[in-house]
């Protein structure tokens, strides 16, 4: 399965939309602000851009794609005004698939802009936004044209599901759709090949595209090194194995399926960044997050109605890929037994994720 063609999050701004269900997306990236901020001081004290170009990589439609440009023009701002410097102007670069919803994020430019202009008055430099649709995983810019890249919640994404998962005849990942504990290592061997081979095209294709002393921020769902943790995709993979016993889907179908998607250890990270050789590590570190409690409902609801809102905020994301697999049909019952799952589960095991987060910079 090559994962343009059939990957979007929900668009609009509806109540199913991933505009209105990416609060845990967002909390994510409020975790990580500071190390964002960090680079971008290195960054622009190095160099002292009069125009710093900036790309967001997968960055989706709604509230969070503006997010990281706001978080840099005000780290940007604060270290001018300490240093008696003007603003540079801002060029940012909104990447995303092409079935991406780029209009959400771009009809709520005029309320960004008029927010920007309130908070910083008339001394607040030019600031441009386009969209750049295409795969991150090939070249998006020119040679030497971009000083900063970022990534949240992106490149956990691979280019397609791995060839050795798709030979219909001998499934290899039997009753589930992702990485889980009772997978054979041949299952994990052919997910960590096409995560290497992805990335790898990934960092080659960045260091081409960034400006001599450039460099990234990057956030992925990543795994630890025991696989205690579970992620939505393993418990996805329970509720179809049980719609499957139920003859609600094919079991054939499910045995065949694997989600294109792939969370590396910090160690397997390290090992493809060095392995590529165009970066430098400067920072690597994990973040766990409760998948469950990380998003932004009120404390005292009960355990049923979080659970509602979270099975919201997974469906926003998982809905397009599911569905073309399995069909509409089924998603309403699929969502509904997903969010009864969770209610069992929590508590019991250990429903967290190991964010990673890196900085790194482009090899002199
Ligand atoms: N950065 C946002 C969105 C994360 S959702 C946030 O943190 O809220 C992940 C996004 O990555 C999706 O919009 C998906 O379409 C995009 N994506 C996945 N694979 C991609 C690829 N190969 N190239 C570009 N974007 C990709």
């Amino acid at each position: 399965m090559a994962i343009e063609q059939v990957l979007h999050m929900n668009g609009g701004d509806g109540d199913a939309s991933y505009a209105n269900n990416s609060s845990f997306q967002r909390n994510v990236m409020l975790t990580t602000k500071h190390i964002l901020e960090d680079s971008i001081i290195r960054l622009y004290c190095a160099t002292f851009p009069s125009c710093l170009k900036v790309a967001d990589l997968g960055c989706s439609s709604g509230p969070n794609a503006l997010m990281v440009a706001s978080n840099i023009i005000n780290t940007v701002d604060a270290v001018s005004q300490n240093l008696n410097l003007e603003q540079p102007v801002f060029q940012f670069f909104l990447n995303d698939l092409f079935g991406n919803d780029f209009n959400t994020t771009f009809k709520s430019l005029p309320d960004f802009y008029k927010r920007l202009q309130q908070e910083k008055g008339h001394k607040f430099g030019p600031c441009f936004f386009s969209g750049t649709p295409g795969s991150f995983y090939g070249r998006l810019f020119p040679n030497d044209s971009v000083h900063f890249f970022h990534s949240s919640y992106s490149l956990h994404w691979l280019s397609k599901t791995p060839d050795e998962l798709t030979v219909v005849a001998e499934p290899l990942n039997k009753g589930a759709i992702y990485l889980t504990k009772t997978s054979p290592p041949a299952v994990h061997k052919a997910y960590f090949a096409q995560f290497r081979e992805d990335f790898k095209l990934f960092l080659g294709s960045r260091s081409c595209e960034l400006l001599p002393g450039g460099a990234m921020v990057i956030t992925l769902i990543g795994r630890d090194e025991n696989n205690e943790l579970i992620n939505a995709w393993v418990v996805i993979g329970m509720v179809l194995n049980d719609m499957a016993s139920e003859n609600l889907i094919e079991k054939a179908k499910l045995d065949a399926f694997n989600i294109p998607s792939y969370c590396p250890t910090a160690e397997e990270i390290r090992q493809v960044i060095e392995e590529e050789g165009s970066f430098d590590i400067q920072r690597l570190e994990t973040i766990r997050t409760d998948w469950i409690k990380n998003i932004n409902v009120s404390d005292d609801i009960d355990e049923d109605t979080r659970a509602e809102a979270v099975a919201k905020y997974i469906r926003a994301v998982a809905e397009s890929i599911l569905k073309s697999e399995f069909g509409e049909a089924i998603m309403d019952e699929l969502f509904r037994r997903f969010k009864n799952k969770i209610v069992k589960l929590h508590g019991v095991e250990k429903l967290e994720l190991a964010n990673l987060v890196m900085h790194i910079t482009k090899s002199t």
